[in-house]
């Protein structure tokens, strides 16, 4: 619980009606999207503007209470969990489109913008702004900026990282920090904005971003290629890049997927194949017209059975769509849905595909695999039932092993939903003992009193995933006001 005096400051800074300490607000901000992790904060603050962001964190720091800031929960580590307690920072007054620059090709938006209302407002000017996360209709930009999250254009366009250009951040002291500009050069210094993205809530608070726009592609075709053989499926896409041709979109699916994901949309795929890809290229329609047909001759030469480009504009997106409902189509087949995204280098996804389905075979699980494939991000995941918990506990192990292939293949615990709580324990594993000590170092100079989103990114000695106890995955062992319950 607060203390009189925290609650009446914070009430003093933000007004009554955005101060809540209420357990059932508490209890909507105890939990995100990621299964089975719950713990309460102790009140839930919405903010106006920066000053008053300033003047939170500064009240918090002063009496060493935890913060989490918050966009809209989609996050999949367990990154706004309030695992710590403390107050919930909310960005629902910190909504807006502050400008959109057409001659320096920049869009100013604050924290609480919703990612799909930033890709419109610049559409709508002939501009792009390709981050395309599959959570983009309700995920907040600062949320985005925070897992530096990725999308389906990332293979040619980047992730989120790539359009940062430019941040306003309140520091965990409290002071307001602006970084970067609407500059196409600046090397003035240590580059305080990258590391600011992906900091996951660690490092500060982003009250104010400026984002990189770039001209809208003239036009985009989309096609389907289809495999009975995954390995085949795999070699296509290094192939395709071998060949010199970087698709906007190198989506992958396996059957089991495929399967979920028609019955859930209707639109026709064919449920017999083994594997999918979802490749679209955009540009000049010439360049377009070109890189298809060199597609269609890779796909075709390392043996896909079928190659169908979509006809029309309607065809193409509903072939992209049913790749973005992947996880809400396999969300309906059991209670718990965990979806992780360990990440290869892009030659080694046939290995890494054959290694996840031997290790569900091995723990006797069911685990889908999509992803962009293009980027070697895979999404294996896995629909289960957290009440079950022997199957948890396998479930953890599995993933476990997941994620030490991957780092054995080169590659990363994730690609793009962040570390947060639930990739803590592995993070070791990418970084070794001195890259932990390095980022540790970087927390401690900018937040001492530790404040900021705490028990995040880095993993406490006793915290261990793979760890169940009766009611859930136990992370906050030693401190009893922590619920943690099956969701
Ligand atoms: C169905 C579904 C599909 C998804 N698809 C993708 C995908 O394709 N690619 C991808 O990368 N991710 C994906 N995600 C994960 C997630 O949606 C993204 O990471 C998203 O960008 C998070 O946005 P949010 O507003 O929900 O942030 P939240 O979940 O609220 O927060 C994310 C992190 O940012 C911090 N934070 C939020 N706002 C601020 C701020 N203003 N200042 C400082 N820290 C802040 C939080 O503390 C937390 O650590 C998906 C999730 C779901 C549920």
């Amino acid at each position: 619980m607060l203390s009189k005096v925290v609650k009446d400051k914070l009430i003093s800074i933000v007004s009554r009606e955005n101060f809540d300490d209420a357990k059932t607000e508490r209890l909507v901000y105890s939990y995100d999207s990621t299964p089975n992790l719950q713990a309460m904060p102790d009140a839930v603050v919405s903010p106006r503007n920066t000053k008053e962001v300033s003047e939170v964190v500064k009240v918090c720091n002063e009496n060493k209470v935890p913060i989490v800031p918050r966009g809209s929960g989609t996050n999949l580590c367990g990154g706004t969990c309030p695992t710590e307690g403390g107050v919930v920072i909310l960005f629902k007054h910190m909504n807006s489109i502050v400008d959109l620059d057409e001659e320096n090709l920049t869009i100013t938006v604050q924290p609480g913008v919703i990612c799909l209302d930033v890709a419109n407002a610049a559409s709508a000017k002939g501009l792009f702004y390709p981050p395309d996360p599959g959570s983009m209709k309700i995920a907040t930009i600062g949320g985005a900026i925070n897992e530096n999250s990725g999308g389906l254009r990332g293979l040619k366009y980047g992730v989120t990282r790539d359009y940062v250009i430019g941040l306003e951040v309140v520091m965990p002291n409290g002071d307001i920090v602006r970084t970067g500009g609407k500059l196409a050069k600046d090397v003035a210094g240590y580059d305080l904005t990258r590391l600011m993205v992906g900091s996951e809530g660690t490092l500060g608070i982003i009250t104010e971003a400026i984002l990189k726009l770039i001209p809208m592609p003239e036009t985009k075709k989309t096609m389907l290629a289809l495999y009975q053989d995954l390995e085949a499926a795999a070699k296509s896409v290094s192939k395709i890049i071998a060949n010199k041709i970087i698709p906007v979109t190198l989506e992958f699916l396996d059957q089991p997927t495929i399967r979920v994901v028609e019955d859930y949309s209707q639109i026709g795929l064919p449920t017999d194949v083994q594997a999918v890809l979802l490749i679209e290229q955009d540009g000049s329609p010439e360049v377009v017209e070109r890189d298809i047909e060199k597609i269609i001759k890779v796909c075709k030469q390392e043996g896909a059975v079928s190659v169908q480009v979509a006809s029309s504009e309607e065809e193409a997106l509903a072939l992209a769509a049913a790749r973005r409902t992947a996880l809400s189509a396999l969300a309906r087949l059991k209670p718990t849905t965990v979806l992780e995204d360990a990440t290869v280098p892009r030659s080694e996804i046939a290995k890494m595909v054959n290694a996840i389905n031997n290790i569900a075979d091995k723990y006797n699980l069911q685990i889908c695999t999509f992803g962009h494939a293009g980027d070697g991000n895979l999404h294996p995941t896995c629909p289960t039932d957290a009440r079950n918990h022997e199957e948890m506990e396998r479930v953890e192990m599995a993933f476990a092993e997941i994620f030490e292939r991957a780092v054995e293949l080169g590659g990363t615990i994730t690609g793009e939903h962040g570390v947060g709580v639930m990739k803590a324990p592995y993070l070791e594993w990418k970084l070794g003992k001195e890259g932990i000590a390095v980022m540790k170092a970087i927390k401690l100079a900018l937040d001492p009193n530790n404040i900021m989103n705490p028990g995040k990114v880095f993993a406490k000695s006793y915290r261990k995933r793979v760890v169940v106890s009766g009611q859930g995955t136990v992370f906050a062992a030693d401190d009893k006001k922590h619920m943690v319950v099956s969701k």
